[in-house]
């Protein structure tokens, strides 16, 4: 390709609107364009790496023994509400209806297609294990599409679903994909890590993400560096301390606290750290009366975890002011857990605290030394804050976890019989019994893997493709081309020699100064770069440097095709 024939269109300011790096560079370098909030136009340099990720993708899933299928868009209201998802997915379902006023959603995902599929063709147990794949665009409408493709309302995802005759079968199911997401993420020069996931309703060991590691990732994973746990943080579990809280050391005292009404606040005001504070928040019980959830004033609360409360609705459901009102007597701010007559679930780490600082359930009113067993009931304690740098290892508490970012670019899921019961799908099994499918799901983001890549490997200059996703794998800025005969000559046959070589080139054949040339293909990230001018061809040699590094080389003329060969192992 020859840029004088190619829609190049660089951008040489930052977008202002562009927060994360990837974004920006997305933006600078043209491979994307808005259309609407979280809706872009996928431009010619865009979609080369799109394609890449894509051929690698299928390539896998095809190695996998993944069939390709394509489902529609446009899915009909009728599967999910069969399913049960058209009431509980909530506003992201696009929903709109036809001519005839029939309702039909845009597919976020496609559980509800495919189930109703494998129901109408799938007999026998005979054909299974199946698994059928789709690369495809999806439509969620998120609450804050943001981070440009990283997330975005309109999406190309690949999905794949398996189904099975038992759980062993999808098990099996399961670590194939699993092996193969390894290896996806490993072609495309990714560092992705699987971790362990939120199984949420369907409960288990179920459920591994895969995330590409950055500050800008909105996802937080748990390591152990000791053992080797992975895990997003909404899924570790912490163990109750073992050594015993303090003993009581304060006297129970009211201040007045006028308009300090959070942690934050009141803990200035009083001038004690926020972990001697405790915060008490009230949720939608399941009789529809509120209950209290009582954290220590710097922890958060983990909503799965508090899903997991029988006592609980779910979804989760902060109460409305009236009901803590009513509840409590005063208003969020200043509300606590002593006398407090609704049911308490204490967290281990507030369960912990002796002499602590807390609302008194009347407004602008607090009391500080209140201890557990003497100004209230001793408490029994969950499990039910997110947790963070430095809490127990999972697998041993004398361990800690660290915390970093992560971007999630895939998810592999044990569905179970959650589907298959749900839309009725059933096979024949080998006595002739009717069984419904043991199905996984399996889930790339195949646009958001072009925002980690770049999240993940750039520099101040621009983009640095990982050599499987770059756009163009070499790009040849010549030095006065339209000035020098030699030049154009050995340019022109360059060009050719590494084409037909199995080299995607990039010819920056426009009459522009070396300085702008130079700064464009950085932006643009192409991972070799030869510069030829007249200078190095009286010597016989050619300019080579790789977008990685800031030194040039020379190499002679006639032997670059085969240096280019050995420097990106083509
Ligand atoms: P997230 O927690 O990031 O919203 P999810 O758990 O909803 O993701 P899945 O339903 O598992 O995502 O979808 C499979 C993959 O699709 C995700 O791993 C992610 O890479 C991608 N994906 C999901 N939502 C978006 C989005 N809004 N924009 C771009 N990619 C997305
Ligand atoms: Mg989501």
């Amino acid at each position: 390709m020859r840029t004088s024939n190619f829609f190049l269109t660089t951008l040489k300011e930052i977008p202002a609107d562009a927060e994360v790096v990837s974004h920006q560079l997305m933006l600078r370098a043209g491979l994307i364009r808005q259309v609407a909030s979280g809706v872009y136009n996928w431009l010619p340099l865009g979609h080369r790496v799109l394609s890449k990720v894509q051929q690698v993708v299928r390539e896998e899933m095809n190695r996998a023994g993944a069939q390709e299928v394509l489902l529609p868009a446009v899915q009909p209201a009728e599967l999910w509400r069969q399913s049960g998802r058209w009431d509980a997915y909530g506003p992201e379902l696009l929903r709109f209806s036809d001519r005839h006023h029939r309702d039909f959603c845009f597919g976020p995902t496609h559980e509800e297609v495919i189930t109703t599929l494998a129901r109408a063709e799938i007999r026998s147990y005979r054909q299974l294990p199946m698994n059928l794949y789709q690369v495809q665009t999806k439509f969620r409408d998120e609450i804050r599409p943001r981070f440009g493709v990283m997330r975005s309302r309109e999406f190309i995802m690949k999905d794949a679903y398996s189904f099975d005759r038992d759980p062993a079968g999808m098990a099996q199911s399961y670590q194939a994909m699993y092996d193969a997401y390894g290896r996806i993420f490993e072609r495309l020069g990714l560092a992705a890590q699987a971790v362990e996931a939120d199984s949420g309703s369907i409960g288990g060991n179920f459920s591994h993400e895969f995330h590409v590691l950055a500050d800008s990732g909105e996802d937080a994973i748990a390591f152990c560096s000791e053992c080797g746990y992975a895990a997003n943080v909404e899924k570790v579990t912490i163990a109750p301390r073992s050594d015993r809280r303090p003993l009581p050391s304060q006297a129970m005292d009211e201040v007045a606290t006028p308009n300090q009404h959070t942690i934050s606040d009141l803990s200035d005001f009083l001038k004690i750290s926020p972990e001697q504070t405790i915060k008490t928040l009230l949720v939608d019980g399941s009789d529809g009366t509120p209950v209290a959830l009582i954290l220590r004033g710097d922890h958060d609360l983990n909503a799965v975890k508090a899903e997991a409360l029988d006592a609980v609705a779910k979804p989760l459901r902060f109460a409305s002011a009236e009901s803590i009102k009513q509840a409590t007597g005063a208003s969020a701010g200043s509300i606590g857990p002593v006398g407090l007559k609704i049911p308490m679930f204490v967290d281990h780490a507030a369960g912990e605290l002796a002499d602590f600082v807390c609302g008194a359930n009347r407004e602008d009113v607090h009391l500080t030394g209140v201890n557990w067993g003497r100004d209230l009931p001793e408490p029994e304690s969950f499990d039910l804050r997110q947790a963070g740098e430095g809490d127990p290892c999972p697998n041993d508490p004398d361990r800690s976890i660290s915390v970093r970012r992560g971007i999630e670019v895939g998810h592999v899921f044990q569905l179970g019989t959650k589907y298959s019961e749900a839309l009725d799908a059933h096979f024949l099994d080998p006595e002739g019994r009717s069984q419904p499918f043991y199905m996984g799901c399996y889930g790339i983001g195949i646009t958001r893997i072009v925002a980690a890549a770049i999240e993940q490997s750039h520099d101040d200059r621009g983009i640095i493709w990982p050599g499987p996703l770059a756009p163009f794998d070499v790009c040849i800025v010549p030095i006065g081309l339209k000035k020098s005969e030699k030049v154009a000559q050995a340019v022109d046959a360059l060009y050719s020699d590494l084409q037909s070589a199995g080299f995607e080139v990039l010819l920056d054949d426009r009459d522009e100064r070396p300085g702008v040339m130079f700064s464009e293909m950085d932006l643009i990230g192409i991972p070799h770069r030869i510069v030829v001018g007249e200078r190095g061809l009286e010597k016989g040699n050619v300019e080579y440097r790789h977008r990685a590094e800031t030194e040039s080389t020379d190499y002679p003329l006639n032997e670059l095709v085969a240096t280019l060969k050995t420097l990106s192992s083509l």
